[in-house]
């Protein structure tokens, strides 16, 4: 409801900024049918009519980036709100159960393992807020130090079959030959835990997903991120890596939409980048991260 409206003032804004610079250039016109013998009457026209097109041209474009600004605004507390509601109101329901109840040992221990998840979702979406300004910043440098991706990238999808319980079936890993990268490895970390728990969450019951490294051309290596998942739009391959996009339709999947955007800012603060391919709804997806290799 709110995007509609949102794309409604967005699209007034841009007609009406069309609207104002076509009476411009009509008046200009005008101004040449009366001038057209006195040359310098018409070379003032032509700047007068050049600022006129483009005062009001930034003027919709500040307009309609503010607009978008406020939008993005509201998806983060609407995303982060229920994020850190959720977790918190479980925890609450559990304890009160506890605290009011006589409880034996086993569903005791089942408690405790839920507020215990529970409590890991709060502190991963807080690290993901805070790691979002932490990347996001151009002040605050990575750590740099030379790192072994292919220990790294096995780390990770260790963490992501432990925290889903899933096989190694389900996560598989096929490192290409090693590779030594000059990387914040907290970073690197973070780019790749988030890539390798979105094919995981993304896939359903029963994921396959595959995680590969490849050297390419001699200065770069590849982390490719394999899944035969939910798969995305071809309209929407960019715009996840935005902060706070999610592909309409999985608000279902709980999420924040800041985990693609850490991983192109990881991306690009180590002279890489990240995309995403897919061959559209229900046809998996492939993500690729792309890093220099330390010379
Ligand atoms: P979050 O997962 O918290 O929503 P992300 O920034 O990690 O945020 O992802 C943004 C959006 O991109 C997700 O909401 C989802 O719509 C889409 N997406 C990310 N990874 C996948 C994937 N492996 N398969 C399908 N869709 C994905």
């Amino acid at each position: 409801m709110v995007d509609v409206s949102r794309r409604k003032s967005v699209a007034l804004f841009i007609a009406f900024g069309g609207g104002l610079i076509s009476v411009i250039f009509l008046l200009y016109v005008g101004w040449v049918v009366l001038s057209w013998r006195s040359g310098w009457l018409l070379a003032l026209g032509v700047l007068l009519l050049l600022a006129l097109i483009a005062g009001v041209t930034l003027n919709t474009f500040f307009l309609v980036r503010e607009i978008r600004r406020n939008e993005q605004q509201d998806a983060f507390i609407n995303a982060v709100t229920h994020e850190l509601k959720t977790p918190v109101a479980s925890i609450r329901l559990y304890l009160q159960t506890l605290q009011t109840r006589a409880i034996d040992e086993n569903r005791r221990k089942e408690f405790y393992d839920v507020m215990l998840s529970d409590s890991d979702r709060l502190l991963d979406t807080i690290e993901q807020v805070l790691r979002t300004g932490r990347v996001g910043s151009s002040s605050r440098r990575p750590n740099f130090s030379s790192i072994d991706l292919n220990g790294v990238v096995e780390e990770c999808v260790g963490r992501t079959r432990a925290l889903y319980h899933i096989s190694p079936e389900q996560v598989a890993l096929n490192p290409g030959p090693p590779v030594t990268i000059r990387a914040d490895p907290d970073e690197v970390r973070a780019a790749l835990a988030n890539l390798i728990d979105n094919a995981v969450k993304y896939s359903g019951k029963d994921p396959r997903v595959t995680v590969e490294t490849a050297r390419l051309n001699g200065n770069y290596v590849a982390v490719r991120v394999r899944d035969q998942g939910a798969g995305i739009p071809k309209t929407e391959l960019k715009q996840i890596f935005k902060r706070f996009h999610r592909v309409p339709g999985i608000s279902r999947i709980p999420g924040t939409g800041l985990g693609l955007y850490i991983v192109r800012s990881v991306a690009k603060r180590h002279g890489g980048r990240a995309w995403a391919e897919s061959e559209g709804e229900g046809r998996g997806s492939t993500f690729t991260l792309q890093l220099p290799i330390a010379r």
